[in-house]
């Protein structure tokens, strides 16, 4: 495996911890609340291994056939134990495909997705509804007035674990995170145990995590700029 590449990564991922762990001192919050998951999307399996061995078992892949062929290619090659997250949008006809590999779906923004997945579960399957603060169907997410239909709607085999956003471009990240703490606080009213909350990307992590941020999916700050996507 090609060793530059190796500590380039490594380099990425002490600078991040760093950054991490001083936009959780600066919220008085400790490192351990604050979980990362590694964006893989366009980069190698190569690139999923490097991770692993620097300890990091939480992938994020946005494409259906991209992520299966590299969770497929992934577990045939290595035998380590890793959590793929999906978090793009999905459209229902893949959910059978997503339910194979993915240890969680972050983008669950719409009743017949739900139907679909839980269809398709042969086995419980961690979930969290994608929000979306200003309505943008581009992006994908719910929005306040489906919120509460859609959370009943998310049933066994599906477990509800909490929420998940992306900031929408041109509004400030912490006016977003905001609006995802009270949407969050909802779907909290409704299922307590709902407590993750999925915010925050390479350019926002401190802000989101200065708003309670459980996870963040972080791409290009560990792995380097992507031509595309
Ligand atoms: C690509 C992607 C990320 C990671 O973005 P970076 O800016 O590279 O950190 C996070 N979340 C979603 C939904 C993505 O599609």
């Amino acid at each position: 495996m090609d060793e530059l590449r190796r500590r380039e990564i490594e380099e990425n991922l002490t600078e991040l911890r760093e950054r991490i762990a001083a936009a959780c001192g600066s919220s008085g919050r400790s490192v351990d609340e604050v979980h990362l998951i590694a964006v893989t999307k366009t980069y190698p399996v190569d690139d999923v291994r490097i991770l692993c061995d620097l300890g990091i078992h939480d992938l994020g892949e946005n494409r259906d056939q991209e992520a299966r062929a590299k969770a497929e290619a992934f577990a045939a090659q290595d035998g380590r134990e890793v959590r793929w997250h999906f978090i793009g949008q999905l459209q229902s006809n893949k959910a059978k495909s997503v339910v194979r590999y993915a240890s969680m779906v972050h983008t669950v923004d719409r009743s017949s997705l739900a139907d679909a997945l839980r269809k398709a579960a042969t086995e419980p399957l961690d979930c969290l509804v994608q929000l979306s603060v200003d309505g943008d169907p581009e992006r994908g997410g719910v929005t306040a007035d489906g919120l509460g239909a859609l959370v009943e709607r998310i049933e066994y085999p599906l477990r509800l674990r909490g929420v998940m956003a992306v900031a929408p471009l041109g509004m400030p990240p912490a006016e977003a995170f905001d609006a995802v703490a009270a949407m969050h606080d909802k779907v909290l009213a409704i299922r307590p145990d709902a407590v993750i909350r999925c915010i925050g990307m390479s350019d926002d992590f401190e802000t989101a995590i200065a708003h309670g941020a459980t996870h963040i999916r972080v791409g290009s700050a560990l792995l380097g700029h992507r031509t595309v996507r």
